[in-house]
């Protein structure tokens, strides 16, 4: 079956129509999953071994058969463990299909076809009975549905069903319990990622500050988790204003109820500090002694020579919805909320808490409309104060009184500085806290629908853009800026400036601490084989034609540069879009040994001839080639299909020869390389 899926082309910003086959869906889906990180998890999966070859033998030792229901089999590891730990029987259901199809032929391949069976439905669709899916009820409930928050993924509703319809009374589960832990902290940093900091603009009339609105500072923002690499965040980013204590444990052999409720604990601050944010993350015991324990804390918390890299479990920050000033040694009342599928935070001092009923149990809304515009790293990127005095700079040398400058960036603070820094009218947004109605206009308009009568008759002197558009996910979309450029061109003025006036993108061939582990294959994982996996996920990364890269945050994933930053390809923003395709071809020299897993791509915006603000690579900080990133945005890494260890080859590639190549028309770079 064919079907057309429409989309804007998020760089040329043209509609397009994409035939679609009904495999894309999925082929996506297993190419960018997270199961080649699950099984290349080693500290999980031998716990989870431990723990499943622990509930077995319980079974056993009170003379029951052990008859094991997994849910959310993928691959169908957990079975495999189960049925070599000698498991009379395992159901093994999984709702997705594909992986469904991959874990019958891993189990057949691994010789457990007569012990595991594999049903292709939701657990809440299986049945019981002598004509159902199972025979019997399970004896052994074993699970792998947890994700950063814990219960994103639905473990909560899925264990409520299972225990009232497919479990006996009084199993075993593996994982027996989890635990979820947070920490009080303050945090300027993390803090900017929730709250627009005022702006102070240096103006020729004096100093003006842009204060965000009044909504907006008393906003609870948005319930979706925020989770990140906890691991890469340097203690000096923090303060931490409490010890590290127990918010709520789900035990997973009893009946678990996924109604909404709340957990509260009292806190004693250890500090005095500014309390502003809730860092959170959940352990599990694979059996009741708890003695086989699989911890997400980070490293201050846990010696970092116990730290196990993974991807598919992180930790989270959540954003209390109001800063709060606390004292060393006073106590505060913690409260974490939860629905089905997600947690929120409320801090109270303990003198207001025995009067005051708690009312709010609904989950945050964004009152403001901003947290629905802004990401996380956004508003970051927003409060980069180095980052908008380049802006500054910038505009003060471009701007004259009687500029008429338009701005094209999404939820962009550019008109703002603009009007500030002396331009006589800037047309597009913000907002009404710094009373600019009358003097910014915000247009309405798609770049190539904007008519002359929108510009009241106008030509444009300035040409603004960051440039960020919220539909961006690979650094190069933003040249979506230079599309619009070349849609208004018959509204700016001969003498027009363009700011940005041009954009580069820059190449440096790298190799990863750990983000390798998401896209290597396993091979066999505690000795089973799951190689099918490896050539599922293979096929999907080559359903299209060309592979494409992917866009990662890379101060999350540590990496060291083996080769020096390449400029690759400019873009004149000055000029219109070009016909003809630009593309650059070259080799970038290997200059330390190390293996070469992929490239890095970035863009750098140069907004005067001597002013750039750089999204990608910040700093090379040590001769051992380690990397700084951009905190705020994300990277573009293109995987090597196979991987050149120069410590091992004798003659390794001293060098990388690279194809790239922009097409005009779709707006796509393709790459190759050869090593
Ligand atoms: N158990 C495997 C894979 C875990 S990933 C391992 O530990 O390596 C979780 C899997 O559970 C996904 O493949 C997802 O599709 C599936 N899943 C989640 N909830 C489910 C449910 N209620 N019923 C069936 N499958 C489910």
């Amino acid at each position: 079956m064919k079907t057309f899926c429409g989309r804007a082309n998020p760089t040329t910003g043209a509609m397009e129509w994409l035939e679609e086959d009904e495999s894309y869906d999925y082929h996506q889906e297993i190419a960018r999953s997270r199961y080649a990180d699950m099984l290349h998890d080693k500290d999980r999966n031998v716990k989870y071994y431990q723990g499943i070859r622990a509930a077995v033998s319980r079974v056993k030792e009170r003379g029951e058969k052990a008859i094991v229901l997994d849910i959310g089999t993928g691959t169908g590891l957990l079975s495999m463990m189960a049925a070599s730990a000698g498991a009379d029987f395992c159901y093994a259901v999984e709702v997705f299909k594909p992986m469904a199809n991959a874990a019958v032929k891993i189990v057949e391949k691994n010789g457990f076809s007569d012990k595991i069976k594999v049903i292709n439905k939701h657990s809440t669709e299986v049945t019981v009975g002598p004509d159902g899916d199972m025979q019997c009820r399970a004896n052994i409930l074993v699970t792998e549905l947890f994700d950063t928050e814990l219960i994103g993924e639905g473990a909560l509703p899925t264990y409520e069903h299972a225990h009232k319809h497919l479990v006996q009374e009084g199993c075993e589960a593996v994982p027996h319990r989890a635990t979820v832990y947070v920490q009080l902290v303050e945090s300027k940093r993390m803090w900017s990622w929730n709250k627009l900091f005022p702006v102070c603009v240096e103006a020729e009339d004096g100093e003006k500050i842009i204060v965000s609105p009044s909504e907006m500072e008393n906003c609870p923002g948005v319930p979706s988790v925020c989770d990140i690499q906890l691991n890469q965040m340097p203690s000096s980013d923090f303060t931490i204003l409490s010890d590290v204590v127990t918010m709520f444990s789900v035990d997973f052999s009893k009946p678990v109820r996924s109604a909404s409720t709340c957990y509260r604990v009292q806190l004693e601050t250890i500090k005095s500090g500014k309390a502003q944010i809730v860092l959170s993350w959940w352990d599990i015991d694979m059996d009741p002694s708890g003695k086989i324990n699989c911890t997400m804390a980070p490293y201050w918390v846990k010696p970092t020579s116990a730290l196990q890299w993974r991807d598919h479990w992180m930790q989270c920050v959540y954003f209390l919805p109001n800063e709060e000033p606390v004292f060393q040694g006073e106590n505060v009342y913690l409260t974490a909320y939860r629905d089905e599928y997600s947690v929120w935070y409320k801090l109270q001092k303990a003198r207001e808490e025995e009067n005051k009923a708690d009312v709010r149990v609904e989950s945050p809304v964004c009152r403001c409309q901003a947290h629905l515009l802004w990401n996380r790293p956004r508003f970051g990127e927003l409060n980069d104060q180095n980052r908008t005095c380049q802006y500054m700079k910038s505009l003060m040398k471009v701007l004259k009184t009687d500029s008429i400058c338009l701005c094209i960036s999404d939820g962009s603070l550019l008109p703002v500085l603009a009007h500030y820094l002396g331009a006589k009218q800037v047309l597009l947004a913000f907002l009404k806290a710094n009373h600019l109605e009358d003097k910014i206009k915000i247009l309405e308009a798609r770049p190539e629908s904007l008519t002359s009568s929108h510009l009241e008759d106008k030509k444009i002197s300035v040409l603004l853009g960051e440039p960020f558009f919220t539909t961006s996910l690979l650094p190069w979309h933003n040249l979506y800026f230079w599309y619009a450029r070349t849609a208004v061109t018959m509204h700016l003025a001969s003498d027009v400036t363009v700011l940005p006036q041009s954009a580069s993108l820059h190449m440096m061939i790298v190799e990863f601490q750990d983000l390798w582990r998401i896209r290597s294959p396993c091979g066999t994982c505690e000795g089973f084989d799951v190689r099918t996996m490896d050539d599922m996920i293979k096929n999907s990364l080559d359903f299209r034609e060309s592979k494409e890269a992917e866009p990662h945050p890379l101060w999350e994933y540590p990496c060291k540069s083996l080769s020096d930053p390449q400029e690759v390809l400019t873009f004149d923003f000055r000029r219109t879009v070009p016909q003809h395709d630009l593309s650059a071809e070259g080799s970038v020299n290997l200059l330390r040994k190390g293996k070469s897993h992929g490239a890095v791509l970035w863009m750098e915006y140069h907004l005067t001839a001597d002013i750039s603000v750089n999204t990608g690579l910040t700093q090379i900080s040590n001769d051992k080639g380690n990397c700084e990133w951009n905190p705020h945005c994300k990277q573009a890494v293109y995987f090597f299909s196979s991987v050149i260890d120069s410590e091992t080859q004798t003659d390794f590639p001293s060098a990388v020869t690279y194809a790239i190549n922009f097409n005009p028309k779709t707006g796509e770079i393709t790459m190759d390389f050869k090593l």
